[in-house]
């Protein structure tokens, strides 16, 4: 969305100045007017390093100029104000993302690493004016115009999260008949069954999914496109389809002989809390990552707290789809003791880095540069530590090489093991797109043959 006109693609050729053209004929001229300039400047229209920054292609100068009053909102017949300031900033953000308040909470704003201001004390505050608007949008009860005409055109939109759901604004804005198809009860995806309520809070969540909604965007919930109903029906019936999957697959633990009651995914075990189903943890939980998931996964279970007598095969039931923990209402809780590890230094992990200071903050106990290297069994066969050893790791041409280093083994006792080392796409039933290496291949326009 950012307003990049012209570029500077084509190098100038000419000189506009000759050699000696800066001095100054006296002194006086020096002094008084050194700071005038009767040559032309070149002015080339940029992308600003914010707006290249921001995967979702705001047009941040744009509603910046807004709220610092450089630009004002349009007057009416009657010379008024059309609208207030904060209206017409959210207004021009949501040009391109409809989830302002979403991502005033959640997104680790590469906005804000990419701009000029660092250069001189400290980023603009971008993600807090962004999480302001969206707020005041939410507050004010402001919608999206639908458009008045409609192009007769019908696009399937296969997935509700956030990918899916902005597919669907965009094009119901442009007057397409849209229905987004999705396999759980709610929209939303990962930003309802994988980030936890007390960072993306569901009122908040469901305020700017229901403005899309709004726009006349119908809905298939409950209804997994490749078995409930199959991409041949979906080419039939619609003009187009925009594949949102997102990435619901777990990756289990990369060690021997993984399986056990009581270890999990993170996608599995963020499910359960989400969906309500899992409602303690035990007494000692380790989450093997680094990452953003890592760090979610180890809050919660944090926050859920372990009852004495938690069974492994509790966990099991819990994910499997089971609401067998009534009993956490009438058990006392206890803090569970979380340890998170990863193979990378503390310091160097993938996680946020203030995301990685809160989890410090609330007792978890991050153990950098090491490796999972086995699950310690009890005899009924679940886990009771996992293995591990001291590692080297580091990205090469895009692949994690991690080297372990020998005799350094040890265990972690553990209750509970999560492994929130990566997603993949379920291509279940819509296997025709898996590319083999869990994704889907797009040409440079993003379109699948
Ligand atoms: C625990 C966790 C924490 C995260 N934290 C952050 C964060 O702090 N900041 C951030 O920016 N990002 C975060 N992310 C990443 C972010 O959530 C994802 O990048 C984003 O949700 C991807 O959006 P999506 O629409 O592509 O996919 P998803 O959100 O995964 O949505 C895809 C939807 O499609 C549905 N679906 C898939 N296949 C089918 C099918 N065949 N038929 C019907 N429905 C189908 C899925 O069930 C799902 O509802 C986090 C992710 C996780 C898991
Ligand atoms: S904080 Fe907002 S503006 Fe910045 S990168 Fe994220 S979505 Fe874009």
């Amino acid at each position: 969305m950012s307003g990049n006109t012209q570029s500077a693609a084509v190098p100038l050729t000419f000189r506009r100045f000759k050699d000696g053209d800066h001095k100054w004929k006296d002194w006086h001229a020096k002094i008084f007017v050194a700071d005038e300039s009767h040559k032309c400047p070149t002015y080339i229209q940029s992308t600003p390093p914010c707006q290249g920054s921001c995967p979702s292609g705001e047009d941040i100068r744009g509603y910046l100029n807004i709220v610092r009053g450089v630009e004002k909102p349009p007057l009416g017949p009657d010379g008024k104000p059309k609208m207030t300031w904060q209206e017409y900033a959210w207004r021009r953000l949501t040009q391109a993302n409809p989830f302002p308040s979403v991502m005033g909470r959640v997104c680790p704003a590469p906005c804000e690493t990419g701009c000029n201001r660092n250069e001189v004390e400290d980023h603009v505050g971008i993600n807090s004016v962004e999480h302001y608007l969206g707020e005041w949008a939410n507050e004010k009860g402001l919608k999206f115009v639908a458009p008045e005409k409609k192009t007769g055109k019908k696009v399937a939109v296969i997935g509700g999260g956030p990918a899916g759901l902005s597919c669907a604004y965009q094009l119901a804005l442009r007057g397409h008949d849209v229905t987004i198809f999705d396999e759980h009860e709610q929209l939303g995806g990962m930003m309802r069954y994988g980030i936890p309520g007390f960072r993306t809070p569901r009122q908040v969540l469901d305020a700017e999914i229901n403005r899309i909604l709004e726009l006349g965007v119908q809905t298939r919930l409950k209804c997994r496109v490749g078995t409930d109903v199959t991409l041949d029906e979906l080419k039939r019936d619609f003009d187009a389809i925009f594949l949102g999957m997102g990435a619901q697959a777990g990756r289990a633990l990369p060690v021997k002989d993984a399986a056990a009651p009581n270890v999990v995914t993170a996608t599995a075990f963020l499910r359960a809390f989400n969906d309500g189903r899992l409602r303690y943890v035990g007494k000692r939980v380790v989450v093997v990552g680094g990452g953003d998931t890592s760090i979610d996964v180890a809050t919660v279970a944090r926050r859920l707290g372990a009852i004495e007598h938690a069974k492994p095969t509790d966990f099991q039931a819990a994910i499997a789809g089971h609401m067998a923990h009534d009993v956490a209402e009438i058990s006392v809780k206890q803090g569970a003791e979380v340890v998170l590890t990863t193979v990378f230094p503390v310091d160097k992990m993938q996680a946020n880095k203030h995301e990685v200071e809160q989890a410090l903050a609330e007792g978890i106990d991050i153990r950098g540069s090491l490796a999972p290297v086995g699950i310690v069994r009890g005899p009924d066969g679940s886990a009771t530590a996992l293995r591990v050893a001291e590692c080297e790791a580091k990205m090469v041409g895009g692949r994690l090489e991690i080297k372990v280093k020998e005799g350094t083994e040890h265990d972690i006792p553990a209750d509970l093991i999560v492994s929130a080392i990566g997603q993949a796409v379920d291509f279940t039933g819509l296997e025709v797109f898996d590319n083999g290496k869990g994704a889907v291949s797009a040409d440079r326009n993003y379109q699948v043959a």
